[in-house]
């Protein structure tokens, strides 16, 4: 029977899925062999699939959702705005909620600029640069942001400085997108590799990777083998180097390209504190400039609102997404200076133009969501409450240091990273192809509870109004789900 004959009815979702669906990130080999989860609905921490099943959703939904699914304060503003108008363009025209959201944000990224005091008579060095951020750029997702930033890097330096050509430097296992743009700027092995001809040249540098450091496997202890006192931040030393060394051939690095606080798609690599102050007064002294991107950290994952506030750093651009709208519609910024905006003013004739955007750049329901998701999470009972799941998650997460197989665990506030290894003595990682992470994950979900792996590493990531019972479920689940699905 022709296809258009049929009725919706006549095959469910999960075959209609599998007939015609492409899957991001995802081998359909497998997939199509699989009965899939169909999700019909969701009530704060909870998703529901089609046959009333409930589960966790201990990802906030690939790391977007802030405050639950389903929240009447968000539906109400976004259903507020769908009876005026869902979008209009901003080539040409403005609109009230893009306006509105513009302002918040740019008030949001403030820095809480600590002025020393005449008084203080310590031999600190001073904070490092703290620029202002006063425009912001719209687009839809987090590779589009940092596609703007890393463009807008671009044009700004060119003009600026037109003998010095624009070159970044990112970290290794960084992930940053997956446009061609943001891709050059990332060095995921496994997800960049084969498209590695059609990158731009972007370098590469260590990331303080402290579990695996290279100068840290004196001896293989389930913690750190040396505790940050006796690190002597060779990370840092690397960047130095590689800074200088450019410098010295008169081929300067002009950006640097960061997940500040915890590297997520690289494995939750979270930081050791005050590694980015370190890199930021690198970055200051060899007039670089910094780019933040604070796609997965931004809007209090890590605790603080920006990630980058925690340690006192501004960068010169901030690209926001994902949890921009409480996870509920595509949308992201780039935040910029006055100084690279008005590198691009000019009379017309100039064509100084920024000549980049998309369709549904500034839209309205997204703006109208992320107004809203902005209000929620500035309120006191949000804040508060963020604060007790950060506790919540460290006491729960402190169980799982009996697994054998458990290597590491990372937490960056309200985000973690648990690596499974063979053996904790060894650190020895499990083959990729033994699919050691997915097959965690799937006893997990027998279990009610909903995440996905990087590799070995199993991401938890907290939705907002979870409570203590639901984080204690997700990591018994979590540590049940080891014994089963890697015996010893
Ligand atoms: N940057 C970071 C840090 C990310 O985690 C991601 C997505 N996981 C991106 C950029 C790309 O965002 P998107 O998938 O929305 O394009």
């Amino acid at each position: 029977m022709p296809h258009r004959t049929q009725r919706k009815s006549d095959k469910n979702p999960a075959q209609l899925d599998r007939q015609y669906i492409w899957h991001p990130f995802t081998q359909m080999q497998e997939w199509i062999r699989t009965d899939p989860i169909v999700i019909t609905s969701g009530k704060g921490a909870i998703l529901t699939d089609q046959w009333g099943r409930k589960y966790i959703d201990a990802n906030a939904s690939i790391w977007t959702n802030l405050h639950g699914h389903n929240h009447p304060v968000i539906n109400r503003a976004i259903h507020a705005q769908l009876v005026k108008i869902s979008h209009s363009s901003a080539l040409g025209l403005a609109n009230e909620p893009a306006s509105y959201l513009a302002a918040d944000l740019i008030q949001m990224a403030k820095l809480n600029r600590k002025r020393p005091r005449a008084s203080d008579s310590s031999k600190k060095p001073p904070p490092p640069r703290q620029p202002e951020l006063t425009k912001v750029f719209f687009s839809d997702d987090g590779s589009t942001a940092m596609e703007v930033a890393l463009k807008l890097h671009f044009e700004h330096q060119r003009r600026t400085t037109p003998k010095i050509t624009p070159r970044y430097l990112s970290l290794e296992n960084s992930y940053h997108g997956d446009t061609v743009g943001a891709m050059s700027l990332s060095h995921s092995p496994l997800f960049h590799q084969s498209f590695r001809k059609i990158r731009f040249k972007v370098d590469r540098i260590m990331a303080p990777y402290c579990y695996r450091c290279p100068y840290n496997q004196a001896q293989a202890k389930r913690t750190d083998a040396r505790s940050s006192r006796q690190c002597r931040w060779e990370c840092v030393q690397q960047i130095k180097e590689r800074i200088e060394t450019a410098k010295r051939k008169k081929q300067p690095y002009t950006a640097f390209v960061v997940e500040p606080i915890i590297q997520g798609a690289a494995g939750m690599i979270a930081h050791p504190k005050g590694w980015l102050t370190k890199v930021a007064r690198l970055i200051q002294k060899y007039r670089m400039q910094l780019i933040a991107d604070e796609v997965m950290t931004g809007f209090g994952r890590t605790g603080p609102l920006i990630a980058s506030h925690g340690e006192g750093i501004q960068p010169d651009f901030l690209a926001l997404a994902k949890g921009m709208t409480g996870g509920y519609l595509p949308m992201a910024a780039t935040l910029t200076t006055q100084a690279v905006f008005d590198s691009f003013l000019g009379p017309y004739d100039s064509f100084r133009t920024f000549f980049h955007g998309h369709s549904f750049t500034g839209n309205q329901l997204g703006s109208a969501a992320a107004l809203a998701n902005l209000k929620l999470l500035q309120s006191p009972r949000s804040t508060q409450q963020r604060k007790h799941l950060e506790d919540w998650l460290e006491n729960a997460l402190d169980r799982l240091w009996r697994h054998p197989q458990v290597g590491d665990i990372r937490q960056a506030g309200l985000v973690a990273g648990i690596e499974l290894v063979k053996k904790w003595q060894t650190r020895e990682p499990f083959p990729l192809k033994e699919q050691a992470g997915i097959r965690v994950c799937q006893a997990l979900a027998k279990r009610g509870v909903l995440t996905r792996p990087i590799g070995n590493v199993i991401v938890i990531m907290l939705i907002y109004t979870m409570t203590k019972r639901q984080v204690d479920t997700i990591v018994a689940a979590l540590s049940e789900s080891i014994k089963e699905a890697l015996p010893l």
